[in-house]
């Protein structure tokens, strides 16, 4: 019982802070950027902690942490 009144709490925390524009359902960190290509993948998109590389150029993609995680409220 205490589990689950657990596991119920924390789901209705995470439905009650919406991302502001990102899905819902998951936390994303960041995005893989191409600056050459102007190509973007969401951290949720890639398998891994490795940094994918980019489908236009095949260059490694720099990962960019979103601006709403670096711990500025304003
Ligand atoms: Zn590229």
């Amino acid at each position: 019982m205490g589990v689950l009144t657990t596991v119920k709490e924390m789901f209705a925390a995470s439905t009650q802070n919406p991302n502001r524009g990102e899905d819902p359902t998951r936390e994303s960190e960041g995005a893989y950027w191409c600056h050459d290509c102007g190509e973007r993948v969401l951290d949720l998109d890639v398998d891994g902690d490795d940094a994918p590389e980019c489908s236009s150029c095949g260059e490694e993609m720099t990962f960019e942490r979103s601006v709403g995680s670096t711990g500025c409220a304003c």
